[in-house]
């Protein structure tokens, strides 16, 4: 079996053409079957208890559990197929009971902490430390430390959380591919610019059908929300879209509203089982922030000083909206469309008139050379790595001196069966091995409009600063020195600091450095004139009030329903709440 299933395979990158549905849950079977003997083994073992003969041990299980699982769950995010999702979700369920198992192994528990309390502890290296405190703490968390019946009560959760939470997830994937609206009739979409069209029509021809088809796809939700003159099928557009997955769509064949309140409420019962008030303290006993009510304390604060720009924001576009678009009362499916004639009255900027300077092979090179020029990393691509799909590339990261130190897969483009979004993955870690240092290699995954038959893919500028972000996620990973597993590139970094380098790196897409090394229009080579880029520095602040107490309100509703959990009033909760929402963005 080890010869024919490709994700048995001992080192190298993933072969993805000779991936199948049927490899996944035999070889998680033999990994997950050899991983437990190699514990067990190491556990019966009467080596003194030390960094190598534990830490480096568990490691390397973990590590090739990793490397099979990995691709198999990038799969399931950029090319999904029934049969994938069946096996992806079978096998997850198989991992999360096994690591639920690891982490409630007392025994481990108690080789780990023997690592921790030999005398030479303190002259380990900073990382192995660091990745030896970070495993007690998560034994905690895991529940080694609960008595039964807790005990078996937490593994049970943590197992139905597990399958909830991808059942949860296929719902919103299957809701969104249930819904669409066939256009035949050019006049229903006026307003809608031509990149949106092409869009709209690719979609069209993809299901054999004439004319256009508005989606639920996000390039298909901007254009329409952004665009359409026509209110109504805005309104249609955005109540498909807002109540995906509910009780209110689709006979309420994909409502996930049950999953819901049955996830809080065990993610309750779990943090409590562990002594933590809330789930939220739960949480964030792995971040930054020192306590629940120190982060909402934290956006009130920034709620009370965000508001009142948000209510200016919102009082002129309403006047707007009324003198200027007879909209007389605004509503959710008119915020986008208002904004951006707004925006054009007060800037004379659109999207559509930066977008020609953002075609994506542009925007890569420039990316390219902005990190070149600031980090001296070159990204060179590599022709004979498989990838899933023909817009996927593979990329080395080379030094100044050309030596390869890390990879990158980057895959662009919106397609049927890929999620939604924009993310960063982790494919391999760096770390020492049995066969050497295995270097760090990243998946970047974006959701951009697909280029057409006449144009290239152009970004908006938003899209570009998608792409530094997730680049920048992805720098954080393959430019680790660091080779401790645990600790390499983003792991075992805080979730509330792992934002950081992303951030980062977005400013260079607003500055007129970068973008002289981004920006190209995609016909005459241009770069962004002068003026356009001062009317996009103008802008940058365009209702950032709104959008502020937008974000705000997604912590804040979190931070409630996780930490004042209240059975009785759950449900009330988050489904008065649904209703607030606004642009999707
Ligand atoms: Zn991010």
């Amino acid at each position: 079996m080890t010869e024919s299933n490709p994700l048995l395979a001992p080192t190298g990158l993933p072969r993805f053409s000779a991936i199948r549905p049927e490899h996944v849950e035999p070889a998680i079977d033999a990994i997950l079957a050899d991983y437990q003997a190699g514990i067990d083994a190491m556990l019966a073992s009467d080596a003194p208890r030390s960094y190598a003969s534990v830490m480096a041990v568990a490691e390397r299980l973990d590590d090739r559990l990793s490397r099979a699982w990995s691709p198999v769950g990038h799969l399931h995010g950029v090319k999904d197929s029934d049969a994938l999702r069946k096996a992806y979700a079978a096998a997850q369920e198989k991992i999360v009971e096994f690591n639920t198992a690891l982490g409630q192994n007392r025994a481990l528990y108690a080789a780990v902490k023997a690592v921790a309390d030999a005398p030479d502890f303190a002259a380990l290296p900073r990382a192995a430390r660091t990745s030896v405190e970070h495993e007690l703490r998560d034994f905690v968390l895991s529940g080694v430390a609960l008595e039964e019946p807790a005990r078996s009560r937490y593994r049970e959760i943590s197992n139905e959380l597990a399958k909830l939470s991808t059942e949860f997830e296929e719902a919103v994937l299957d809701a969104t591919d249930a819904w669409s609206e066939h256009v035949a009739d050019a006049a229903t979409l006026a307003g809608v610019p031509e990149s949106g069209l092409a869009v709209l029509r690719a979609y069209a021809q993809e299901k054999d059908l004439d004319g256009w088809l508005v989606t639920l796809k996000q390039p298909s939700v901007q254009a329409v929300l952004t665009y359409a003159d026509d209110r109504a099928l805005r309104a249609r557009l955005y109540r498909a879209y807002g109540t995906r997955a509910s009780e209110q769509s689709d006979e309420g064949r994909y409502d996930n509203s049950e999953r819901i309140e049955r996830i809080v409420a065990l993610r309750h019962e779990a943090a409590q089982l562990l002594g933590f008030a809330s789930a939220a303290e739960e949480s964030l006993a792995t971040k930054m922030a020192p306590s629940a009510d120190a982060v909402i304390a934290f956006l009130r604060d920034f709620v009370a000083k965000a508001r009142p720009m948000a209510e200016r924001d919102l009082a002129e576009l309403r006047a707007f909206a009324s003198s200027e678009l007879g909209i007389e009362t605004l509503e959710p499916w008119d915020v986008a469309y208002a904004s951006e004639k707004l925006r054009m009255r007060t800037y004379a900027l659109s999207e559509e008139e930066l977008k020609p300077y953002f075609p994506l092979p542009a925007v890569i090179d420039g990316l390219f050379a902005v990190v070149e020029r600031v980090l001296g990393v070159g990204f060179r691509p590599r022709e004979d790595v498989e990838v899933w799909h023909p817009d996927a590339r593979y990329y080395d990261l080379v030094d100044t001196s050309g030596r390869v130190f890390a990879g990158a897969y980057v895959d662009l483009y919106a397609r049927t069966g890929k999620r939604g979004g924009a993310w960063m993955d982790v494919c391999t870690t760096r770390m020492r091995t049995d066969d050497g240092l295995q270097l760090p290699v990243a998946y970047l995954t974006c959701n951009f409009a697909p280029p057409t038959a006449t144009t290239p893919s152009l970004l908006t500028h938003d899209d570009v600063v998608t792409l530094f972000h997730e680049f920048g996620h992805g720098l954080h990973h393959m430019l680790t020195e660091v080779e401790v597993a645990g600790v390499s590139g983003i792991g075992g970094v805080e979730w509330d600091a792992v934002e950081l380098p992303s951030q980062f790196m977005e400013n260079f897409a607003w500055q007129r450095e970068g973008l002289d090394l981004i920006a190209r229009h995609w016909q005459t080579g241009e770069r962004l004139p002068e003026a356009l880029f001062e009317r996009m520095q103008a802008a940058r602040n365009f209702q950032s009030g709104l959008f502020l107490v937008r974000q705000l309100e997604f912590g804040l509703f979190d931070f409630l329903l996780h930490h004042r959990y209240d059975p009785a009033r759950a449900r009330a909760r988050w489904r008065s709440s649904r209703r607030c929402g606004a642009r999707p963005r």
